[in-house]
């Protein structure tokens, strides 16, 4: 098959054949028919299968052949909400590739950086607004954008999204938008969560899906080195020079961790920057950009700000920590294999991190085979694997973002803080000048809703008041 027989126009072929794509992924194959005919689409897809493409493509032929709605105003006619800002710029400079030979308006919103250009930009209307969910509710309580004429909504990584707790944000998003819609729903996995919040959104929805659910992507090889936790950084420079790597994508578990680790590799003469939410939105674009560019060898990443990065032939992912949550560990090897590219994924574990590795196994139903370092030997070694593959209980539904991750001192934890950052705060940021305003709100909801969650939050400090704070970041 090629893309031609998928029914793309002739602007897109141009655009895909300089791209180098010789034939559509299986998403691609799957999903793009069914959206040129104006279906209501649940596809099952992983980050790296090609899935922008699978709706940026359909979604700019379906724009670009359809006479644009006549009136002024600051509209939007496709909406693509996504987790996080780096997604959200990934996703933009796709649809900017794709529609270079179409008259097609592109905008991208996202927190951390000044609202005014954003809003400037939305002025006389865009086509495809790509934002994330806080910053899209400041500009819409701002009347800096309007939905009436909106004709497609896409949500890409649903599961993220819920994950990070922005399912009121999303719930709210969907109210201002009008009812006759075309609804596009991306999601790596569809979990009970993901079904609930479709049944709002999709009518009669197709579903295609890829790949199981949370199957390591098979391009990937996978294995993990036992190691003692002190010895980390020495193994990680060793793998880095001995193997002459470049582009080494290292996960830290915590934003202060990533930092040591930069500090560590920089005294050891190689190059390496950090990526995470506490770093300025304009000092994460640099360090991706410089590490795109091959000037920083090693970039060292949180689980959140890593999303959305979307590296060509990337060829190493190390987990210098495992993550806390399992599912993480297949977001983290999926930036490596990317679109049939072969890619490493080698993860440093140390004795005390024997559980994180026994969950990872049992969600990918299979054993992460191990490698031995020639001359190196780890004075606690890690137990052999368990073995265990039985399915996973399906997780509970999150909390609101506002209430998830309080730690033991009623403070959103890390994570938490990270994540309200991946998307500027805006959301939270307007939640606080709403409730402080004695204004009647036309959504009466929301002042009571401020309440809600504050009572929530002293009511979870109780209960938590004996357990350890969360520090994942
Ligand atoms: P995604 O899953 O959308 O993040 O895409 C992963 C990578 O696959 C991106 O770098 C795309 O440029 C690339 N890609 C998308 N479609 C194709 C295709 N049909 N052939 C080869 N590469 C592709």
């Amino acid at each position: 098959m090629n893309f031609a027989d998928l029914g793309l126009s002739k602007p897109l072929l141009d655009a895909i054949e300089l791209q180098g794509y010789t034939e559509p992924s299986p998403i691609q194959a799957k999903a793009i028919p069914h959206v040129i005919a104006g279906r209501d689409v649940m596809a099952a897809a992983q980050t790296g299968t090609g899935k922008t493409a699978g709706f940026t493509l359909p979604i700019l032929h379906r724009l670009s052949n359809t006479p644009k709605p006549s009136g002024k105003g600051n509209q939007a006619r496709a909406l693509v909400l996504t987790p996080t800002r780096e997604l959200a710029a990934q996703v933009a400079a796709s649809v900017e590739t794709y529609g270079q030979n179409l008259k097609i308006k592109t905008a991208v919103v996202f927190g951390g950086v000044k609202i005014n250009p954003q809003m400037q930009k939305l002025r006389g209307g865009v086509d495809v607004l790509i934002a994330t969910p806080g910053r899209l509710l400041d500009l819409h309580n701002q009347n800096a954008v309007q939905f009436d004429q909106l004709e497609v909504l896409v949500l890409d990584e649903a599961d993220r999204m819920l994950d990070m707790g922005f399912i009121h944000d999303i719930r709210r998003i969907i109210k201002m938008l009008p009812k006759k819609r075309q609804n596009l729903l991306f999601s790596a996995t569809f979990s009970n969560d993901i079904r609930q919040l479709a049944k709002t959104i999709v009518h009669d929805p197709i579903e295609v899906s890829v790949s199981p659910a949370n199957s390591t992507v098979d391009s990937v090889q996978q294995s993990l080195i036992a190691v003692e936790k002190t010895d980390k950084t020495n193994v990680l420079t060793r793998l880095i020079v001995e193997n002459d790597w470049f582009q080494v994508l290292v996960f830290s578990r915590t934003k202060h961790g990533a930092n040591r680790l930069v500090k560590q590799l920089l005294a050891k003469g190689v190059e390496a920057s950090a990526i995470h939410g506490n770093k300025s939105q304009g000092a994460r674009t640099k360090a991706l950009a410089e590490f795109k560019a091959g000037k920083v060898r090693v970039l060292v990443a949180t689980d959140i700000a890593a999303r959305g990065i979307d590296i060509d032939q990337l060829p190493h992912v190390i987990n210098f920590d495992l993550p806390q949550v399992a599912e993480d560990y297949v977001h983290r090897i999926g930036r490596t294999g990317r679109a049939g590219a072969t890619g490493e994924a080698i993860s440093l574990v140390s004795h005390d991190e024997f559980k994180l590795l026994v969950a990872i196994e049992r969600l990918i139903k299979k054993e992460v085979p191990r490698k031995h370092l020639d001359g190196y030997q780890p004075l606690n070694d890690l137990p052999g694997s368990k073995g265990d593959f039985r399915d996973v209980k399906p997780k509970k539904p999150k909390k609101p973002r506002s209430s998830v991750g309080n730690s033991s001192n009623g403070k959103p934890s890390g994570r938490a803080k990270e994540n309200a950052r991946s998307d500027g705060g805006g959301a939270q940021r307007s939640r606080k000048k709403r409730s402080s305003n004695s204004k009647p709100q036309s959504n009466s909801a929301t002042p009571s809703r401020a309440g809600r969650n504050a009572r929530r939050a002293k009511a979870t400090k109780r209960v938590t008041s004996n357990r350890s704070s969360n520090t994942v970041g």
